[in-house]
């Protein structure tokens, strides 16, 4: 993984609104297929972060490079990134099958060939066939995370963004979900960029993981060295809560 060349790499990354930094001076390289985990506590700019490595928000300051172009001169619809939020936006009234396949449709894809890969992604999802056709109002909560991941993947991103995707889910199918994303991280090979406030769930999944603080990225480290070796008393009490 180390020897990986970097997809993104942030270089000052500064956000301010009015008097307030929500980010402070980033800088970071992520590796092609990381999954890479921001932690930290609400407030301490994740979310603005994320938003920036999206191109939904410019930076006040600093470059965000995706393989050596600017984030922000990408046009929206070349950007080869996608967003999984918490709030699903699924289409309530339509099929599984049709949610997955809205990706492909925009692009002319072939109904032979948009149900292939819906059939396939939904297989990646460890979700039975026959949910195809069913109506996403009668998928589980649990269910509809797994189609929304699946529409997400029919955009063929090289990067996924994953806004605290979990975190309005009861813990016993969080547990399962956190386990599955990262099978499917591992099995799909794509770069997974994912945030959480929770160090735990950051720690069984990620590659690597960011804690921030007040804006900064105070550490960047496997969950092993970062368990190990916490930098700071930041660190160390932000860890005491996973024990
Ligand atoms: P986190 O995701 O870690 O909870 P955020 O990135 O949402 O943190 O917020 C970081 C800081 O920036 C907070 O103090 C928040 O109130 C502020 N902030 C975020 N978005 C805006 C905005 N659009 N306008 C003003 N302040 C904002």
């Amino acid at each position: 993984m180390s020897k990986r060349p970097s997809i993104l790499e942030l270089v000052g990354v500064t956000k301010q609104f009015g008097g307030l930094t929500a980010v402070d001076h980033v800088d970071l390289k992520v590796r092609e297929g990381e999954f890479f985990t921001i932690v930290g506590p609400s407030g301490s700019g994740k979310t603005t972060l994320l938003r920036m490595l999206a191109g939904m928000e410019t930076p006040s300051s600093g470059d965000i490079l995706l393989r050596d172009k600017l984030v922000n001169e990408l046009p929206a619809n070349r950007r080869p990134t996608c967003m999984v939020f918490q709030s699903l936006a699924l289409f309530p009234h339509k099929s599984v099958g049709e949610n997955i396949e809205f990706p492909l449709k925009m692009r002319g894809v072939a109904r032979d060939r948009r149900r292939a890969r819906a059939l396939e992604l939904l297989r990646l999802l460890r979700l039975p066939e026959g949910y195809y056709g069913r109506n996403v109002t009668q998928c589980s909560g649990g269910e509809r995370q797994r189609v929304a991941l699946a529409r997400a993947f029919a955009y063929d991103p090289e990067i996924l963004f994953f806004d605290e995707p979990l975190s309005a889910i009861d813990y016993k199918l969080r547990k399962t979900l956190e386990k599955e994303l990262k099978d499917i991280h591992k099995e799909s090979g794509k770069t997974f960029m994912y945030i959480t406030h929770s160090l735990e769930e950051a720690m069984v999944m990620s590659d690597r993981i960011g804690v921030m603080r007040s804006g900064k990225l105070v550490q960047v480290g496997t969950p092993e060295e970062i368990y190990l070796h916490p930098r700071d008393r930041f660190v160390s009490e932000f860890m005491g809560e996973v024990n």
